[in-house]
């Protein structure tokens, strides 16, 4: 009943095999070129806060990826389709989940991990769409955080734009993989641990373990590839853009297939889903769009258009492109930090190009009044930026996405980013300047910490941003 998941099993044996193969090139001609601009400590963060605390704690999941190196990770591979060539043949049932969905049909199943916290087990809806030529089986994924909103709408738009007679290949998509911190509301599950940070899982961990590796190999195990969904975090909002591990040829193939969308290139944090999968052979990519805990219909409609255009990329789809060809414009990025709390007011958009020195936002103490401004320490583009609140020093206001050139393939990425600042630059840029902590006064020129989201060496030289320089993890997604 299972011939096309043989069928698959088997290209993926035949495309780790190639892919050891490319991991030995790549160490010998990609390895050191690639660090210094999008070094392998680069992580790109979404909840630059809390990410270091939410995962250490000692599962042996994450330790054993956090000590195993880079390189002895495959490569992943990912094959669009010919369209002419796949209409020849009818494709096979799609086994997952105990079900064999027919080629052309479309099955609402049910995941349900076996250990939860109440004890009662939890049907989480998958939706199937398996077409009926034959394609590879792509993943969507979203509110693995559950307040995050805009990917469960993302992914119901798409599955129901799509018609089964007409696809190559199969869509899963999962609209919201934590249901137990959905229904509360929350980006957590019930004790606070971040399902973000417990994949690919243990069947002897922790609960969030468990739960990690029931999703994973009961459903991504079958994708070839996945676009996990995910918001900014914690009041803070992303213009939409792809977190892509770009040394990886079957994850570059991905972000490629997405149109006219900001592509930030960054390793993923131990535990992630995009570190997983990626690690399992499945190229993934992270989407983000907006913030969390609301229903944006611009990033919602951004989102959908760009997974449109990648199945069109794929060859899942046959339709007039809805981008055209617009090049993707791929990014290093920093963090902008305040150095003061108090009242945060921006004077800035999200997708707003700007240049050193350039007014970012101010933060004004509710109390003296005295008034700080954060002016952009390098020339970008504001890809992800906290709303208004009250925050506190430290606290991580805006992500600046540093231009760089594209890279086409892991070989193109070992040129050198000539298109902007090295990340050592960027950082002996953004060295706090108020380290004597003297008392502000009204209008006094704000110091901004920000920490330089690549190179291993920003984890010593930002005091003020260690969380999330280190770790940053926080992650996608
Ligand atoms: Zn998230």
């Amino acid at each position: 009943m299972d011939t096309k998941m043989d069928n698959r099993r088997t290209a993926a044996g035949m495309a780790t095999a190639a892919a050891v193969l490319l991991t030995v090139a790549g160490i010998a001609v990609a390895g050191p070129g690639i660090g210094p601009g999008i070094g392998a400590s680069e992580e790109v963060v979404d909840n630059p806060e809390d990410a270091r605390e939410q995962h250490d704690d000692g599962e042996p999941a994450a330790l054993a990826a956090r000590e195993r190196p880079q390189a002895e990770r495959p490569l992943t591979t990912l094959e669009p389709v010919e369209w002419g060539r796949a209409r020849e043949s009818d494709a096979e049932a799609l086994g997952i989940l105990g079900s064999a969905v027919p080629p052309a049909s479309y099955q609402r199943l049910s995941w349900s991990a076996t250990e939860l916290f109440e004890g009662i087990p939890v049907d989480t809806p998958v939706l199937v769409m398996n077409g009926r030529y034959p394609g590879p089986v792509l993943c969507l994924t979203a509110a693995v955080h559950g307040d995050e909103l805009n990917g469960i709408e993302i992914v119901r738009r798409v599955l129901h734009d799509l018609d089964p007679q007409k696809l190559s290949g199969a869509v899963i998509g999962v609209p919201i993989v934590n249901l137990q911190a959905f229904r509360r509301g929350s980006r957590y599950l019930p004790d606070r641990r971040d399902l973000n940070r417990y994949f690919p899982g243990n069947p002897d961990g922790s609960a969030a373990s468990r739960i990690a590796h029931s999703f994973f190999t009961s459903i991504v195990r079958h994708c070839d590839a996945l676009v996990d969904l995910h918001t900014g975090s914690f009041a803070r909002a992303n213009l939409p853009q792809l977190r892509a591990d770009l040394r990886d040829p079957g994850v570059v193939t991905l972000t490629q297939g997405f149109g006219a969308t900001v592509i930030i290139n960054s390793i993923p944090a131990d535990g992630t889903l995009r570190q997983a999968a990626t690690d399992a052979g499945i190229p993934t990519v992270t989407l983000e769009a907006g913030g969390p805990s609301r229903l944006e219909t611009e990033e919602v409609s951004h989102g959908v258009k760009g997974i449109e255009t990648l199945l069109n990329t794929l060859g899942m789809v046959r339709k007039v492109s809805l981008w055209g060809d617009p090049e993707p414009v791929y990014y290093r990025s920093t963090w902008v930090r305040a150095n003061r709390g108090g009242i945060l007011l921006s004077e800035v958009d999200l997708g707003r190009r700007v240049s050193a020195g350039d007014l970012l936002g101010t933060i004004t103490d509710p109390i003296t009044n005295a008034r700080t401004n954060i002016y952009a320490p390098t020339e970008g583009r504001v890809i992800g930026m906290a709303l208004n609140q009250v925050v506190m020093p430290g606290y991580a206001a805006f992500h600046i996405g540093l231009p760089r050139p594209e890279p086409k393939t892991a070989e193109a990425a070992e040129e050198s980013p000539a298109g902007g600042p090295a990340a050592g630059e960027a950082r002996s840029e953004t060295e706090p300047t108020d380290a004597d902590g003297a008392e502000p006064t009204p209008g006094e020129e704000a110091s901004v910490a920000a920490s330089a989201a690549g190179g291993e060496g920003g984890r010593g030289e930002d005091p003020a941003g260690k969380a999330e320089a280190a770790g940053a993890g926080a992650g996608d997604r």
